[in-house]
């Protein structure tokens, strides 16, 4: 069956429901003379279910679906909170070089002392950039380096006897990873929260600290954009109450070289090195999320450790304080060694380029555009900012309908209805790496889709995308009800 085009995009079914059925894809050799007892067990009876198509086919089929992928390398990415930023090529080489991409997580220390060096210069660069010197490069991604903080967090309080303390205060802006992971350790999340202006209301705060409480997780800047201003007395009240403070590093790229989170008084940090230091990771993976800590929280950190003496590297297992190890390998070295590259590339001097740049882009698009948009928290932002729909609504336009309207003008949009303490969100970050013309552009369809639904015509909004291959998916149901595999008959 000839596949559905319009112009060159095509509409075709999965590979299953082409094959030919009376074609076979590969030619396997029948099976010639004694078959060994201990494989009959294994010999298969029926058809392997491979589709029959022929290598043409085939290729065509995936090379057509992965045209219909967006991604950073094909336009602007506005994604808040999820940072999608350019990755140099030269990273990608980089970490393919065959001495480091070929080497495997178990060879003997002395045979991999070139990687080792990478990986503990970074440990080193990323402990100076958060303020927080001992640093685990373990954990795969975000998520997975809250989880790693909390357990030692969690370990803390218990080596001083401490176990009365079950709770961890999350603000109500957070990231839904922050209260799973609290949650995973055992601790019970209570949600604070947040003032008028989308920051951590210090009296909210005073009220809900006790010595019950095991400590604050925290985003700095939050998830609203906006930078924790009262950070010094947030840290400070905590601690006082005999808590810690876990902060979400994954919006490092709006401070990163101008403010170190270690000075604010946060005891334990993971950077997304995915997103401040490139990689792009739409669909899920790969990431990382070096975790770094304070002194006292330093004998808690997972093994191995990557140790120097003497100018030598050695992975030392023994800790007998640390949470244990949390992944097969030292991390994920692809990704690091691409964050390794992104670091010494700006250097000491030019780091905080990447900050000051990605707050500029930030508010550029915020100025244009908050006359058009509901800005809920007034000021300037950090690296990204939130708007809502709150000014369409009276046209009948929602947030959804604007993402879908920004496709049909070329663009992907920005992440949306996130976060939850805002009604309609639409949170922009654009990333210091993109161009005046860029932002410029997609201000510009903003702004249409704005004037548009102001003069009521808001027809074409609430039909659009209506020139892609998709337009409007039930998008819970594909998260709840996944089809992930064909039904092949035999
Ligand atoms: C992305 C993100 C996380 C989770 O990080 P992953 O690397 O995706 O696991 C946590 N908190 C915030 C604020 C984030 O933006």
């Amino acid at each position: 069956m000839p596949p559905a085009a319009s112009a060159l995009i095509h509409e075709e079914p999965l590979l299953f429901e082409r094959a030919h059925q009376q074609e076979k894809a590969i030619d396997l050799p029948g099976v010639h003379g004694e078959v060994p007892e201990a494989l009959t067990p294994f010999l298969r009876h029926h058809r392997t279910g491979i589709a029959g198509l022929s290598e043409p086919e085939v290729v065509r089929h995936f090379v057509r679906l992965s045209q219909w992928n967006y991604h950073i390398e094909s336009g602007f990415y506005p994604l808040g909170s999820c940072t999608m930023k350019y990755n140099p090529r030269l990273h990608e080489q980089l970490a393919r070089l065959p001495g480091l991409a070929d080497i495997h997580p178990d060879q003997p220390d002395a045979t991999v002392q070139g990687m080792l060096s990478l990986l503990y210069d970074l440990q080193q660069w990323l402990g100076e950039i958060v303020g927080l010197p001992h640093v685990t490069l373990q954990p795969a991604a975000g998520a997975h380096g809250e989880l790693v903080g909390m357990m030692m967090i969690h370990a803390y309080h218990a080596s001083r006897g401490d176990h009365g303390r079950k709770i961890v205060l999350v603000p109500d802006s957070a990231h839904g990873t922050n209260p799973a992971s609290a949650a995973l350790c055992g601790f019970t999340p209570v949600e604070l929260p947040s003032g008028a202006d989308g920051r951590i209301d210090l009296t909210a705060l005073r009220n809900h600290l006790s010595d019950q409480v095991a400590g604050l997780m925290l985003t700095n800047p939050n998830t609203t954009g906006m930078f924790e201003s009262d950070i010094a007395e947030i840290t400070r009240l905590v601690h006082q109450a005999g808590g810690l403070v876990y902060g979400d590093g994954a919006n490092l790229n709006a401070m990163v070289g101008v403010a170190r989170p270690g000075d604010m008084g946060i005891d334990c940090l993971h950077i997304n090195v995915h997103k401040t230091f490139s990689t792009p990771h739409g669909g899920g993976g790969p990431g990382a999320g070096p975790v770094a800590v304070n002194a006292a929280l330093a004998p808690f950190l997972p093994t191995p450790r990557i140790i120097c003496e003497e100018g030598r590297f050695h992975l030392e297992h023994h800790s007998p304080q640390s949470i244990g190890s949390m992944l097969g390998a030292i991390g994920q070295s692809g990704v690091l060694l691409r964050a390794a590259a992104f670091i010494a590339a700006f250097g000491r001097d030019h780091l905080h380029k990447i900050a000051h740049d990605a707050v500029l882009n930030a508010n550029y698009v915020r100025v244009r555009l908050q006359q058009a948009y509901h800005l809920p928290f007034p000021g300037i932002c950090k690296h990204e900012c939130l708007l809502t729909d709150a000014i369409q609504n009276r046209h009948g336009i929602k947030t959804l309908d604007i993402a879908k309207a920004l496709i049909e003008l070329g663009f992907h949009p920005m992440t949306i209805y996130f976060p939850l303490i805002v009604h309609g969100a639409m949170l922009i970050e654009p990333t210091e790496n993109e161009s005046l013309a860029t932002l410029d552009a997609f201000c510009d369809a903003m702004l249409a889709i704005a004037q548009r639904a102001a003069l009521g015509d808001t027809d074409a909004i609430m039909a659009a995308p209506s020139n892609a291959p998709r337009r409007r998916l039930d998008e819970t149901r594909a998260a709840r009800q996944p089809i992930l595999t064909a039904e092949v008959t035999t």
